[in-house]
């Protein structure tokens, strides 16, 4: 690529953030890729902001809390890089005229911003999967009327876009998304009732930040990937299929009706996925991690216990439902994990808070599709109103716990 790329990082200082300006760096020290950066945000981590803006000189940086705009300022005083704070910024710094965007704000928060890149037709790597859990079919709309795409950074959505031949959409069996089971793969319900945030953070192959890590340990994480798999390759739930594969090097699979199935592998590394976002249809070379698999020797599958990880079945109800259950139960979860990684609900609570917010809000008619055009007021009425009842749930399981 001779034409430096404009790119902008949104959520540059969580994990996904960081490996992608790691890829970067990696690829332009190969001189495989030629990067101008536009806009970097983050939440609240100031130093890492900072020290990533003084490497890269974007045009802006932005911080989402608004109290540590004071702080990054004085921090990069006379670097001469315009700099914001605030969920406003965030979003005005997102519909930046960039060719490349990085979607890896976590959690819904990142909806508004990956929604208003899309918007502008950029090329959308998404990471953040809650966006399209909460309003999938509009922010692909948004983005294919912009004349952009969005590109799976999601290893299994990766696998998969990797694994579809253009082709032969119609001759597609069933989706199969793989799961490493997460730290508690092997843990009995007991055991797993008394979990600690420090055991669920702890998962076995991948570095994450908190959330992902305890939706691993859940299973949710499979769920929310289930339904960002029917919306991304417009396949309904009864064709989406989990399976336990804990060495996670199979990534995903596509079986065809013919009974061929391709799989894409790959050690796992999300700098792998996010450069297949980055190049495709090319391929980036990068001095990345090679699969050995004599090394490796041995792949193991195995079915989802139902009865210990029963977030994937609420996912897959959701999903059939429709209307807002997809948002309301990501948004009961964000709460839900929240409360745990705070120590005030145990770890299967989670779930059943999910559940219970599911199941009182379609009780009160709550998950009915809403009538206003506007897709991200639509979503958002269903976060607000799910993060309401679960957080009244949160409370009345806290002061038992
Ligand atoms: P993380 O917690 O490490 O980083 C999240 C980023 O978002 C940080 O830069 C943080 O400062 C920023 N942020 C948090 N709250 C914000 C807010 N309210 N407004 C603006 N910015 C905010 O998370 P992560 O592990 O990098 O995951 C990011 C997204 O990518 C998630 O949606 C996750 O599900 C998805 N994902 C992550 C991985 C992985 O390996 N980490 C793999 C697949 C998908
Ligand atoms: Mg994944």
């Amino acid at each position: 690529m001779s034409e430096k790329r404009r790119v902008t990082v949104l959520g540059s200082t969580g994990s996904i953030g960081v490996s992608t300006l790691s890829l970067l760096e990696e690829a332009s020290a190969q001189g495989s890729a030629e990067v101008e950066i536009v806009a970097l945000t983050g939440g609240r981590n100031v130093e890492l902001l900072a020290a990533q803006a003084e490497r890269w000189r974007p045009e802006r940086v932005v911080i989402a809390d608004e109290n540590l705009y004071e702080p990054l300022k004085a921090r990069l005083n006379g670097a001469g890089i315009a700099i914001a704070a605030g969920a406003q910024a965030v979003r005005e710094a997102a519909q930046m005229p960039a060719d490349w965007v990085m979607s890896a704000i976590v959690g819904a928060a990142g909806l508004a911003p990956t929604l208003a890149a899309a918007k502008t037709g950029a090329v959308i790597a998404l990471a953040n999967k809650e966006s399209l859990v909460c309003a999938g079919p509009a922010l692909l709309e948004a983005a294919k009327a912009a004349g952009g795409v969005v590109i799976p950074v999601d290893s299994e959505h990766s696998a998969i876009f990797q694994s579809l031949q253009p082709d032969c959409i119609q001759r597609v069996a069933r989706l199969i998304l793989t799961a490493s089971g997460g730290p508690f793969r092997e843990w009995t319900l007991q055991a797993m009732a008394g979990a600690t945030p420090e055991q669920a953070v702890a998962h076995p192959n991948w570095s994450m930040g908190a959330k992902i890590s305890i939706d691993s340990a859940t299973m949710m994480n499979k769920g929310l990937e289930m339904i960002e798999a029917a919306y991304l390759f417009a396949t309904p739930p009864e064709r989406i299929d989990v399976l336990i594969h804990p060495q996670s090097i199979i990534h995903s699979m596509v079986e065809y009706q013919d009974g061929s199935t391709l799989a894409q592998l790959g050690p796992p590394d999300m700098r792998t996925p996010i450069a297949c976002a980055y190049s495709w249809p090319d391929r980036l070379p990068w001095p990345a991690p090679r699969l050995d698999l004599a090394t490796i020797g041995t792949l193991t599958f195995s079915e989802p216990d139902p009865t210990r990880f029963p977030a994937i079945g609420i996912a897959r109800a959701a999903l059939t439902a429709g209307g807002g259950a997809p948002a309301a139960m990501n948004a009961a979860n964000e709460t839900a994990v929240a409360a745990f990684l705070d120590r005030r609900i145990g770890f299967l609570d989670i779930a059943a808070t999910v559940s219970e917010t599911l199941e009182r809000m379609d009780a009160m008619g709550d998950l009915v599709a809403g009538a206003s055009g506007d897709v991200l007021e639509n979503a958002m009425i269903f976060d607000r109103s799910a993060r309401r009842v679960a957080g009244d749930i949160v409370a009345g399981l806290g002061s038992t716990h």
